[in-house]
């Protein structure tokens, strides 16, 4: 089937990753945080950013046609999407004009092969944040993911500080009182969603949507667990359990 060895080849040149990682990107392959819905419906192109994304820390939840896009960001809330345009059931502009007109400011970054001025144009007025032409690099698209959220949560500087704790997002680095801490890439997700709403009590259903995609499974007291992990390495009180309710720092 020379068509396929084709395609298999060409997509690889589209999806590439740089080869130059070095331990900064070590750092980035870890763990689970941010939500992201991804509307893509080639499913070699689906997979390939999905498995990117995930290895660079987000939690990716991946439809395929226009109408489960509706339905997913009208049902969970997520931190970002990422949408194709040519999609089957519904366009992806249409998709967006719904999510405006329903006064939905959730970020949206448009992937397509439609490079025209026109279309690019179209996305942006339609409420698009930012637009990227395949073929694109898997790095510029966390890179680009990575500033939206920054933008979305009007963080100009990338590392989110709290006391004397800080964590850095993209080098999935925390510190507290200048001593690295090693925080389980969940601990870290979950830490970087207390600390995005500071003072604000989150529910554990509100922490697993947050740091698990569909279908992975959740072990049961799962965010028990991690809170007690972080407590140990924070400190008992950094992490404060309000009663029947959920968890605030
Ligand atoms: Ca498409």
């Amino acid at each position: 089937m020379p068509w396929l060895t084709w395609n298999l080849r060409n997509l690889k040149g589209c999806l590439r990753r740089q080869p130059h990682h070095g331990p900064f990107t070590v750092n980035l392959r870890i763990g689970y945080r941010v939500r992201l819905l991804l509307v893509e419906d080639d499913q070699m192109i689906g997979e390939s950013v999905r498995q990117g994304l995930q290895q660079d820390g987000f939690a990716v939840d991946w439809v395929r046609d226009g109408q489960a896009a509706d339905a997913a960001w009208r049902t969970t809330e997520f931190d970002l999407m990422l949408l194709d345009l040519g999609l089957p059931r519904k366009d992806g502009l249409a998709v967006l004009k719904s999510l405006r007109q329903a006064n939905n400011a959730l970020p949206v970054l448009i992937m397509t092969a439609r490079d025209a001025v026109r279309d690019r144009v179209a996305g942006l007025d339609a409420g698009a944040d930012d637009y990227l032409v395949k073929p694109f690099d898997l790095d510029e698209l966390a890179a680009r993911v990575r500033a939206l959220l920054r933008r979305k949560s009007g963080r100009a500087d990338p590392v989110i500080a709290h006391g004397h704790l800080t964590l850095n997002p993209a080098t999935r680095e925390a510190v507290l009182s200048g001593t690295a801490l090693s925080l389980s890439p969940r601990e870290f997700a979950l830490l970087e969603a207390l600390l995005d709403r500071p003072g604000a009590v989150l529910s554990s259903a509100q922490l697993e949507e947050r740091i698990y995609g569909w279908g992975q499974e959740i072990e049961s007291n799962a965010i028990e667990v991690h809170i007690h992990g972080l407590r140990k390495k924070l400190g008992a009180d950094f992490i404060k359990n309000v009663r029947g309710v959920g968890y605030r720092v």
